[in-house]
């Protein structure tokens, strides 16, 4: 199945993601990590993205685009995919038109004081990229990753006044993708205030699986 995973920062797309590939058997592509991969590694995308990204803004829709579509021309991905926080924008949306077919579109619906209180909290797997939380999904050591034994740390977009931009530039920018996939009859809402347990049963029932 061909997914996109829409919604604010902090909504726990990536969290679900992570329980969806096991669930469907597809891989899940986010723009964000593999940006975060590049920055990691100071390639010239890396070094490119990295004060955008710091800052909360969005990098621009050519570098997106090139990104994701060269992604979407390998053999993994032929059957189904995840995209998680691809597309960002309308041009990007207009893109991936022309190079793949969307089935559905599961829109994270969540309040932004939800999303203050996720990102607040949220601490990331150097290695692995896995997400914690501070108070809901806490590490078993203090911040050594339970699952790869990585470091555990605060992105810098997660600071205050990057979540601010970054709650702006999804108002201004993402949002309108809603209407976009509505429109076309892709779109499925899911609460994602719940904890990640109940929202991946609301899934299943989405997908009617
Ligand atoms: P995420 O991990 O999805 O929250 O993405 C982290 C940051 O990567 C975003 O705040 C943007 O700066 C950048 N980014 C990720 N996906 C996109 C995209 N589709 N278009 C533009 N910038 C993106």
């Amino acid at each position: 199945m061909k997914l996109i995973f829409l919604g604010p920062p902090g909504a726990g797309k990536g969290t679900l993601a992570l329980k969806a590939v096991e669930i469907l058997k597809v891989e899940q592509i986010s723009t964000g990590s593999i940006f975060r991969a590049a920055i990691a590694a100071k390639s010239p995308l890396g070094v490119k993205v990295k004060e955008i990204i710091d800052s909360g803004k969005l990098v621009d829709d050519d570098t997106t685009i090139a990104l994701v579509k060269e992604r979407l021309a390998m053999d993994d991905v032929q059957k189904g995919y995840i995209l998680d926080g691809f597309p960002r924008t309308i041009v990007q949306a207009q893109a991936l038109d022309t190079f793949s077919v969307v089935e559905k579109v599961i829109n994270f619906d969540i309040p932004d004081s939800g999303v203050l209180e996720r990102l607040g909290g949220r601490r990331v797997c150097r290695k692995c990229g896995y997400n914690f939380h501070l108070i809901f999904n806490k590490p078993a050591k203090e911040n050594i990753c339970d699952h790869c034994g990585g470091e555990i740390y605060t992105r810098d977009d997660d600071r205050p006044e990057a979540v601010q931009k970054r709650l702006e530039v999804y108002r201004k920018q993402t949002a309108p993708l809603i209407d976009f996939y509505r429109n076309r009859g892709l779109l499925q809402d899911i609460d994602a205030r719940p904890m990640v347990d109940e929202i991946v049963v609301n899934f299943k029932k989405a997908l009617g699986i």
